[in-house]
């Protein structure tokens, strides 16, 4: 029989679009259609709904609406921001520097790149998950035209030091490109203070649809045209708007500016709860990541002797979603990139999981969730064949 409990600690993977994100899109399907490029009164409309959410959006990282150019995903504004970023300073050099711990829309554009005869430097992390700034600054060349690093891992939470990674590209006279998806509406940002040169934004990772994204770009920057066609986008990523989706992505910003504060402190203080229960109940458990300068929702647990696998689908039985690696990647049994970054052993890694919590989760879910990971952990470490005694 199917749990009629239903508990989400996935909120990195995706989140539920808010009622508010939701009520003010609605329109825009129906009678609020018309094509932002038409000059008719409901074209007209369209292209002003675009403007005020250009606007939110542009707020809640403090950046000019001019320098908001919509994409069709997270994903799609990292390729647009490292491969044309690359392309179009091959003059100059062939060389970029980005982390081993990026999201794959990351890692595949520097591999993409590769192929095509650009050299890739991926920066180590420390155990925690913080990559050097002493090594980011001798691994800069006269070659070097980009350095990408994200403001926050998906997997491990972790928040690098993006103002001085930013300072260092300045001094260096090279572009500083970061992947916010993670960090946007969980952590303060204000890109003009950072000084970064563009920023990756999702809408469907703070209560926003799916299928939206974001990527600002500094005035100043010279980012060549990413998709050819009409004006859209001020001409440098043509197509007709994904209205909804840009309505819904703004309403959410909107949202997320006005709660981050507390929005940050409840998420800190669930997420604070959840491991210090995890830890004084369950033996044998190890918190990977920073606990500090770390994402409020995020707790990566591993949980010793047993596969992740296998406990996410004891967790799946009684209603609870949790993630092993990243969502992209949990299908695959390589185990993951992020985790091996940080020198976590292979056999770690494959019983570890990503708690991630947001808006809705209450401290009942979480105590529901402790009761049954408790009971999953001993039922598992029972049956494994693997354990203490047989020397691992
Ligand atoms: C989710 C995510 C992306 C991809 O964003 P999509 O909008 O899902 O394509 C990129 N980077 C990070 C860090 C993410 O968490």
């Amino acid at each position: 029989m199917e749990n009629e409990r239903k508990i989400y600690l996935d909120y990195s993977a995706t989140t539920p679009v808010k009622e508010a994100v939701l009520a003010e899109m609605i329109p825009y399907f129906t009678e609020r259609f018309g094509n932002p490029s038409s000059l008719y009164t409901v074209g007209q409309d369209s292209k002003n709904a675009i403007s005020v959410a250009r606007e939110r959006v542009a707020a809640l990282i403090g950046a000019q609406p001019g320098e908001i150019y919509f994409t069709s995903s997270g994903t799609e504004a990292d390729n647009w921001a490292v491969i044309e970023t690359a392309h179009a300073k091959a003059a100059k050099g062939r060389h970029i520097i980005t982390s081993a711990i990026e999201h794959h829309a990351l890692l595949h554009s520097c591999e993409h790149l590769e192929k095509e005869g650009f050299e890739v430097t991926y920066l180590g992390v420390d155990a925690e998950g913080f990559i050097s700034l002493a090594e980011l600054e001798a691994a800069i060349r006269p070659d070097t035209t980009l350095i990408s690093i994200m403001f926050a891992n998906n997997e491990v939470g972790t928040i690098q030091p993006v103002a001085e990674i930013a300072q260092i590209a300045k001094a260096h006279g090279v572009l500083f490109h970061t992947d916010a998806v993670q960090a946007l509406g969980n952590v303060e940002i204000d890109v003009k203070a950072l000084g970064v040169d563009m920023l990756s934004m999702s809408g469907h990772k703070i209560y926003g649809p799916k299928g939206i994204g974001a990527l600002y770009i500094r005035r100043g920057v010279n980012l060549p045209t990413h998709m050819y066609g009409g004006g859209q986008e001020s001409g440098k990523r043509a197509g007709t708007e994904n209205l909804t989706g840009i309505v819904g992505f703004g309403k959410a910003a909107q949202l997320s500016k006005e709660n981050l504060a507390a929005h940050i402190a409840k998420l800190t203080e669930l997420r604070n709860y959840f491991v210090e229960q995890v830890q004084a109940r369950i033996q044998d458990v190890q918190v990977n990541g920073n606990l500090e300068r770390r994402l409020p929702g995020n707790a990566n647990i591993t949980f010793k002797y047993i596969e992740g696998e296998a406990l996410l689908l004891l967790l799946d039985m009684k209603g609870i979603a949790v993630s092993t690696g990243s969502a992209c990647s949990s299908a695959s049994l390589t185990p993951s990139h992020v985790l091996s970054a940080l020198g976590v052993p292979w056999e770690i890694i494959h019983g570890s999981i990503r708690f991630t919590v947001g808006d809705f989760t209450t401290k009942e879910d979480l105590d529901y969730t402790l009761d049954a990971l408790t009971e999953a952990v001993a039922k598992l470490r029972s049956i494994s064949s693997v354990s203490k005694d047989s020397g691992w």
